[in-house]
């Protein structure tokens, strides 16, 4: 077994993807996060359910450090992305610091964030190229394959304003895929889409589960939670109430608050 040290950035670690302890955010005087526990093994596609305002997106917010958390700890791949620990205290790292952290991990957003006056292929080729000093050939070449990917080879000169929802959705998918992240984040990826396109966002999302990838997936969709997620976890008014395999958690709860939550959305 290795157990690689905080701090040693060499060994090699086995431990959980993301493992998260006692968070706690507020936003003001509005406490979001109340004590979250959390755990996402490699290769696990965990599946993050709960009423509105239940504190789902800060919480995957926070595991990129796109929030800073007031309390707890979060790691990702057995660091701490935002923060030194020396003798058990948090010193903030410094910006350039939780960029480079932040490269392995992966963010989908409800409303795809693309860069609208860039085209398809500048919008999945400026992390690599810009952020890793990838050549432009061998980023364009990845760029390509990871369109035949997402099943848009023909979009690359497309302008994100000519897109569909889902086709812009998929297009964001393989931008966060081409920086070879060791974890994907998706926040509620197909709530901004018509019905009749959620499906071809969800396809490119149990393609890229059955391709091995560690995803934590904040959604409404219990068919998806259903069919591809290894763990469901039920949040509620900033705590994890109930967390299981889908079987368990969808189909035989054991919180009340999970079983009315589920009769709502189900
Ligand atoms: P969920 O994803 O479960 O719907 P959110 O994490 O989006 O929940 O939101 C939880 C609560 O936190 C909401 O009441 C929201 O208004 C509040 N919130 C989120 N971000 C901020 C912020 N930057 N400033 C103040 N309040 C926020």
């Amino acid at each position: 077994m290795f157990r690689r040290h905080e701090n040693d950035r060499d060994a090699p670690y086995d431990g959980p993807m993301v493992k998260a302890t006692g968070v706690f955010k507020r936003f003001g005087s509005l406490e979001i996060l109340r004590g979250v526990d959390f755990e996402v093994q490699r290769g696990e596609v965990s599946v993050v359910i709960g009423p509105s305002g239940s504190g789902k997106t800060t919480f995957l917010r926070c595991i990129n450090h796109l929030e800073k958390v007031n309390a707890g700890r979060i790691y990702v791949d057995g660091k701490n992305v935002g923060y030194r620990e020396v003798d058990g205290r948090l010193h903030e790292l410094r910006d350039a610091e939780v960029c480079r952290n932040r490269e392995q991990i992966g963010m989908v957003f409800q409303n795809f964030n693309l860069f609208p006056h860039m085209n398809v292929l500048e919008n999945i080729t400026e992390a690599p190229r810009g952020v890793r000093r990838i050549p432009a050939a061998q980023a364009k070449a990845r760029a390509h394959e990871l369109l035949d990917r997402v099943g848009l080879s023909d979009k690359a000169k497309a302008y994100p304003a000519q897109l569909s929802g889902g086709q812009k959705q998929r297009i964001a998918i393989a931008r966060a895929l081409a920086m070879d992240p060791k974890l994907m984040l998706f926040d509620e990826p197909t709530s901004a889409l018509d019905p009749e396109l959620v499906g071809e966002v969800l396809n490119v999302m149990k393609q890229l589960a059955r391709d091995g990838m560690t995803m934590v997936v904040v959604t409404h969709e219990m068919g998806f939670a259903k069919e591809v997620a290894d763990t469901v976890t039920f949040m509620s008014n900033g705590k994890v109430v109930e967390r299981g395999t889908p079987q368990e958690v969808l189909s035989n709860p054991q919180e009340e608050r999970t079983r009315a939550f589920l009769a709502r959305a189900m």
